[in-house]
């Protein structure tokens, strides 16, 4: 244990996820160390990020207003939804350039582990853009691992009564892995190659 700010800076590293206490430590005395300026800019960041950027109201893309660019743009297909688990995913599926309908992101993955169920996620948000019939195509493009499977399986049942068609990506990603790991040309690849899901 450290004095005071030190430990506080190790304890709120210590929280972010995929940090561990070692590399807290770490983090925490290159930044003790580091150029003032440098960890300034950093701190300013961080404060404009959390005050500045939000999620958008509609399908909950990290956004600078009320909605994001993507839902904001009338050119883009409203029959199809793709469904991601991160912001991050979004702009993975965009680099494709495969994909020109829009997103909904749920806001992680269904992992009983880490106590994340289904009302955890904006799946209940889902529902809503769903209803009017304007979609007809849910593209499911969770994670290629456990929990994104998960997540995959919870939302055909659950989406396939309302005859809607449901896709999920081509096999070919990286097993385990994010699907932001995936270069662009095999997730478009995937993305091309989508399948509809068979009912379970
Ligand atoms: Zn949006």
């Amino acid at each position: 244990m450290y004095e005071g700010p030190v430990q506080d800076l190790i304890d709120e590293l210590g929280r972010l996820p995929g940090i561990g206490p070692k590399s807290a430590q770490r983090l925490a005395f290159h930044i003790l160390a580091a150029d003032s300026d440098e960890v300034m800019r950093l701190a300013d960041t961080l404060k404009l990020v959390k005050n500045t950027v939000k999620f958008c109201e509609v399908c909950f893309n990290v956004a600078e207003e009320n909605r994001c660019r993507i839902c904001r743009d009338p050119r883009r297909d409203q029959t199809a939804i793709c469904v991601v688990e991160e912001s991050k995913d979004v702009v993975a599926v965009e680099r494709t350039r495969e994909f020109r309908g829009r997103y909904h992101v749920l806001g992680g993955a269904i992992s009983p582990i880490d106590g994340i169920g289904p009302d955890e996620l904006r799946i209940r948000e889902l529902m809503p853009r769903l209803a009017d019939g304007a979609v007809t195509e849910v593209i499911l493009a969770t994670d290629p691992n456990l929990e994104g499977e998960a997540t995959a399986t919870y939302l055909t049942r659950l989406l396939k009564p309302m005859g809607l068609r449901i896709t999920r990506l081509a096999s070919g990603l990286p097993v385990g892995g994010d699907l932001e790991y995936a270069d662009e040309v095999t997730l478009g690849r995937a993305f091309e190659g989508r399948r509809a899901v068979d009912d379970q």
